[in-house]
């Protein structure tokens, strides 16, 4: 009986099961082979195309330390950036939310020119809120090969959310139209745009232009339905969030904190309200003269305007920053705006004096969807890039596009180049209305657009310029074009 029975147990070498297993080994190695294949040939296809091909890989790289990553995203009527800096260190700037509908509605009823407004539904589609497609992207691309290594199952920690300023496609719709989001599980506020996206993701340190300790200050308009939501959200996440009122000069507030030392990397505050930073010469220690008060023109307008302007415009409050890295300088400006009255004159400009602070940058946003550009915008900021955050059929006004273009970019050597207009997303009648000419500024209309900045080269390379690119991904958060490499502008500091 036993050699029968060895001989059978010997046997099984080729039973069924085991003859199943080598295949299935065999199948596992070929599918790890094919996958090695798969990355060695999306890298050098990404390879390539950095230098300017137009082959495209169909994934966006991880990643890695010492890139700047800066993606404006496109999720519908709603502003919002997520950026990795060069350490790993995470922040969101803005996350709003509109109930389209609900607002067609109020704006049809306001006539022209609004009744003919058309507004943008979450993006790729109705499935997701605004905040909940920026929760599934930030999935995506979080930094992984940094400490923060949550399992999927875990909320993801932001390190700072940067508030703009208090509009709804900025922080998210609180007022009684917004029917139908879900309510905190206290009931006291709506869950829509940050306090939405707050439920889903933790969030170490919220600064804006204002707090809850300071809400008498800075013209916050208390009985506005999404601000009392907004606060209200405040007060009851006081003990899981810190809430900072922004610190306008300061290169310290906003800052790096994995490895700060490892990387020439600051984001320099220079606007918030009216207060803006005069001269940026010495960002780590502005001395008080350099902050200066933005003021309206007096006996400008009519009084009703001037009135509005002097009682605080929510836009002209917008905080403002520079990132600067290495070389490389990027603006966001928020909703900065110029305040006119109904004859045209200026009663309130933040836009000239927020540029006028930020200096030449490589990359920068448009001010308030398009509508804040100016000559001293195009002068003072000077950027080749522009990112336009659009969401509503009126963006960008034609004005605004006739005026980059006929002021294009002076490249160092004196000769002009066109400036590159990325839209995150753009209704086609603005195409239509600006004709073939001006459409030709636009290197994308539709898309998340990332910004890449890439560690500047050693001090003792002086050939070498420090190089950016700009990626444009699609619904499905795949490469649909890419530009670039770009030196940035300047080369010493
Ligand atoms: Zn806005």
């Amino acid at each position: 009986m036993m050699p029968l029975l060895r001989a059978r147990q010997e046997k099984p070498s080729w039973t069924p099961t085991r003859w199943k297993s080598a295949v299935l080994l065999q199948l596992l190695g070929l599918i790890a082979l094919f996958v090695v294949f798969i990355q060695i040939r999306d890298e050098k296809t990404e390879a390539h195309s950095l230098g300017g091909s137009s082959i495209r890989s169909k994934k966006l790289l991880p990643w890695r330390p010492g890139l700047l990553d800066i993606h404006h995203l496109q999720v519908g009527s709603s502003v919002s950036s997520f950026v990795i800096m060069p350490d790993g260190t995470t922040a969101l700037i803005d996350c709003g939310d509109l109930n389209v509908q609900q607002a067609l509605r109020d704006w049809k009823a306001m006539g022209p020119p609004f009744d003919s407004l058309n507004l943008r539904s979450p993006h790729p589609n109705d499935s997701k809120t605004p905040a909940g497609w920026v929760v599934e992207y930030l999935e995506e691309f979080w930094p992984k090969s940094t400490q923060q290594q949550p399992s999927s199952k875990q909320k993801k920690t932001l390190d700072y959310l940067l508030v703009t300023h208090f509009h709804a496609d900025h922080i998210g719709d609180g007022s009684p139209r917004q029917t139908d989001r879900s309510k905190s599980s206290s009931g006291n506020y709506i869950l829509s745009g940050i306090p939405e996206l707050v439920s889903k993701v933790n969030v170490k340190k919220i600064i804006d232009r204002g707090s809850p300790m300071n809400k008498e200050a800075d013209h916050i308009a208390m009985e506005d339905a999404t601000i009392k939501n907004y606060l209200q959200f405040m007060e009851e996440n006081q003990d899981f969030i810190s809430f900072e009122q922004f610190q306008v000069g300061s290169a310290d507030q906003v800052k790096m904190q994995r490895r700060p030392h490892d990387y020439d990397f600051h984001i320099r505050v220079l606007k918030s309200n009216l207060q803006v930073v005069a001269i940026p010469h010495d960002p780590h220690h502005p001395a008080k003269d350099d902050i200066t008060q933005v003021k309206t023109i007096e006996n400008s307008g009519d009084s009703s305007t001037a009135e509005h302007a002097a009682h605080g415009d929510e836009n002209t409050m917008s905080a403002a920053f520079v990132f600067e890295y290495g070389n490389f300088r990027y603006y966001e400006g928020g909703d900065q705006e110029i305040i006119r009255s109904k004859n045209g004159d200026i009663v309130l400009d933040t836009i000239g004096p927020t540029a006028s602070a930020a200096g030449k940058v490589d990359v920068a946003t448009l001010n308030h969807h398009g509508h804040g550009v100016s000559k001293e915008y195009l002068t003072d900021i000077d950027p080749l890039i522009m990112i336009l955050q659009g969401w509503s059929s009126d963006q960008p006004p034609k004005r605004s596009i006739e005026m980059i273009a006929s002021m294009p970019y002076k490249t160092n050597d004196k000769s002009t180049i066109p400036r590159k207009i990325f839209a995150t997303d753009m209704f086609q009648n603005r195409l239509d209305e600006f004709g073939p000419e001006l459409s030709k500024l636009f290197a994308s209309t539709s898309g998340h657009t990332v910004v890449r900045v890439h560690p500047p080269p050693p001090k003792e390379d002086k050939t070498e310029p420090q190089m950016f690119e700009v990626l444009v991904l699609d619904g499905n958060r795949k490469i649909k074009a890419h530009h670039g490499h770009f030196p940035v502008r300047r080369t010493e500091r």
